[in-house]
């Protein structure tokens, strides 16, 4: 099996982002698996090459190794073209000119954890009407009427709708950058990643992905969804906890105190005791970490 890091290089690691990684990591090597590290600086507003740097300083910091590293994406954007063609080929695709503004003042359905659902404004736009927008547009894929679901590792059957849940969504937006479900689609595709560990956060954007893996004919990974580290009072960790980033808890801790703290965190040890990633591997079992979505740190 092959499993993967895919770090955003859009700031510093934090203990959320870190809990992941190890959770990751531990399922790999407990394995005997494959570790891939992929660099996702798709966004070039919000993504820095120093970052990465720091990113990799700091997983090897933590004892968290990787055997090859893919290609980063923004050098691939030749290969997430070629799967916007063939979607485009599909019929699939469509120029958007709705701007954000005008998104959320219309009166369109949102989902439950409050994202938008996209009514479809720009999907029956002739070419005459398409002609006349000076904008550029974004790219949006149809989605079917019909539920794409999975088994997720830790968090049991999970299904969702696309036009009802989600609606037509972006794969390129009007600057040309590819957007993130296109990319992490064909990354991982391309990278042979058969298991993918990751936050609570993206569970949601897993049955988008399955659909992309369903068109471009590739074979999807098995997922795990990690719960999300919240702060003492359940407020969701962002990076402006600077408390938490690992430029202050690399002055503060060993990496044995993190990693063992954010094991029995997840379930794994009984006590917040010190432990090296080795050692947890020698005891990872999937069947100990905890299901629910949120765990306070
Ligand atoms: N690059 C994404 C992030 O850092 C993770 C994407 C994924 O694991 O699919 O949030």
């Amino acid at each position: 099996m092959t499993g993967r890091f895919a770090p955003s290089p859009s700031g510093r690691m934090h203990l959320g982002n870190v809990f992941s990684a190890l959770l990751a990591w531990l399922s790999v090597r407990s394995q005997g698996g494959e570790m891939v590290l992929r660099i996702e600086d798709l966004d070039p507003d919000r993504c820095r090459p120093a970052y990465a740097e720091t990113l990799k300083d700091d997983l090897r910091w933590l004892g968290l190794d990787w055997d090859r590293e893919q290609t980063p994406q923004s050098r691939r954007t030749a290969a997430y073209a070629g799967a916007f063609d063939r979607l485009s080929a599909l019929g699939l695709v469509y120029p958007c000119y709705c701007t954000r503004d005008q998104l959320h003042s219309a009166s369109a359905p949102h989902a439950a954890d409050g994202r938008l659902i996209y009514p479809g404004t720009c999907r029956q736009l002739t070419d005459a009407q398409r002609a006349e927008k000076t904008k550029a547009p974004a790219w949006r894929l149809r989605v079917p009427d019909r539920e794409y679901g999975f088994r997720d590792g830790l968090q049991g059957p999970v299904s969702q709708n696309l036009t009802r849940d989600c609606g037509d969504f972006i794969i390129r937006r009007a600057d040309g950058v590819y957007a993130y479900q296109l990319a992490v689609v064909v990354d991982d595709a391309a990278g042979g990643v058969t298991q993918v560990v990751r936050g609570m956060d993206l569970l949601d954007s897993t049955p988008r992905q399955l659909y992309l893996y369903d068109l471009l004919g590739l074979e999807p990974p098995e997922f795990y969804h990690v719960p999300l580290l919240t702060a003492p009072d359940g407020r969701r960790l962002s990076k402006r906890d600077r408390d938490l980033d690992l430029g202050v808890l690399r002055q503060t801790h060993t990496p044995q105190q993190l990693l063992g703290r954010l094991a029995w965190l997840a379930g794994l040890l009984d006590r917040p005791e010190p432990a090296s990633a080795a050692e947890l591997a020698a005891v990872f079992d999937w069947n100990r970490i905890k299901h629910t979505p949120q765990v306070k740190c």
